[in-house]
């Protein structure tokens, strides 16, 4: 059984140390052509065992046992079958909160902290002009800062900016029950309060169908029209004959309904713009993630509409366009 990988050696042992355990791991998963193979033997043994990377280093003379490596090389064969790491373990961290993730949710990428990133420094200038305002009308505007989270998947968005600004009130959207289910349990777990409703796109705000832990469905709150201070959204952008291309574990198990952006991408992004301006307030920000390569095709798209500011693009960590940014007339 072992004995593939060199560090193991060739000949059947009786036992074997946790170091080479996982070095065998990291070799089944780099010959099944996993991406990060080492990450995820280390991870895959933190996650049977419940421990950090810290006392994977700490035991990696250790033996382990027979039931033990049994378990580990269960876990490995499901990964190096590509199913998502996170599939497994069921978990992602996004903005340093942990989600619940599974096959009816985009995993949240770490590339979409730019957009919360964006969009809560954005927030905290909103709350400074309001301070900036005389007394009285500070007294009179007391409201919360409505946010909107459209195609909010597992609601890595949405529950992020609802946990780190403070005086906003999150509603999120999306198509999919199953999506909005787990979102729901999200935003339990991480005890905050966020409104999530169902339906495509802006329907979703028309017809308020609040979704609420547990399966429970109930009324939203009723939302009007020029309600929204900021709406945020991590759309499907990929254009439908990439999709092709996609690394395995995106394309066989991440959900195609919120990947594909129609024939040159952009078809949820025309949707949005077309409509967002009629549910945010006056100078209310309008925020999108959007593909590297997506940025001119954005700012055209908003010029033409004609309702909103001239678009910002901003870039991700590694430097490339991931945001558009733009404001209501
Ligand atoms: N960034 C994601 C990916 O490359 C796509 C996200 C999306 O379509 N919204 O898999």
């Amino acid at each position: 059984m072992y004995g593939i990988c060199p560090a193991a050696g060739r000949k059947e042992r009786a036992v074997m140390k946790t170091r080479i355990m996982v070095k065998e791991g990291e070799y089944r998963l780099t010959k099944a052509g996993v991406m990060d193979a080492r990450i995820d033997a280390e991870e895959l043994y933190c996650f049977m065992n419940k421990c950090d990377k810290v006392i994977l280093f700490l035991k990696k003379e250790e033996e382990v046992d027979k039931e033990t490596e049994e378990r580990y090389f269960e876990l490995i064969a499901r990964r190096a079958s590509r199913i998502p790491l996170q599939h497994i373990t069921g978990v992602q961290e996004f903005m340093g909160f942990q989600f619940k993730v599974g096959p009816d949710v985009l995993i949240p990428r770490q590339d979409t902290e730019t957009l919360v990133e964006e969009a809560a420094s954005t927030i905290r200038e909103m709350g400074k002009d309001v301070e900036k305002k005389p007394l009285l009308s500070r007294l009179r505007k007391s409201e919360d800062i409505k946010v909107l989270d459209l195609c909010c998947g597992s609601g890595a968005i949405g529950i992020s900016l609802s946990k780190i600004c403070s005086d906003i009130s999150v509603t999120a959207a999306d198509i999919s029950l199953p999506a909005l289910q787990l979102a729901a349990e999200n935003a339990a777990a991480l005890r905050t309060d966020v409104e999530f409703l169902q339906g495509d796109l802006f329907e979703a705000i028309a017809q308020g169908k609040r979704i609420l832990p547990g399966g429970r469905t109930g009324r939203g709150r009723g939302t009007k029209t020029r309600d929204f201070d900021m709406i945020v959204s991590n759309p499907p952008y990929i254009r439908t004959n990439s999709i092709a291309v996609l690394q395995e574990e995106v394309k066989a198990h991440e959900p195609l309904t919120a990947l594909d952006g129609g024939r040159d991408g952009l078809d949820f992004y025309r949707r949005i713009v077309d409509r967002a301006w009629h549910w945010l307030k006056k100078d209310g920000w309008l925020l999108m993630e959007i593909g590297y390569d997506q940025g001119e095709d954005l700012r055209k798209l908003i010029k033409d509409n004609g309702n909103y500011t001239p678009a910002q693009v901003i870039k991700d960590l590694p430097g490339k366009d991931r945001v558009v940014k733009c404001r209501k007339k």
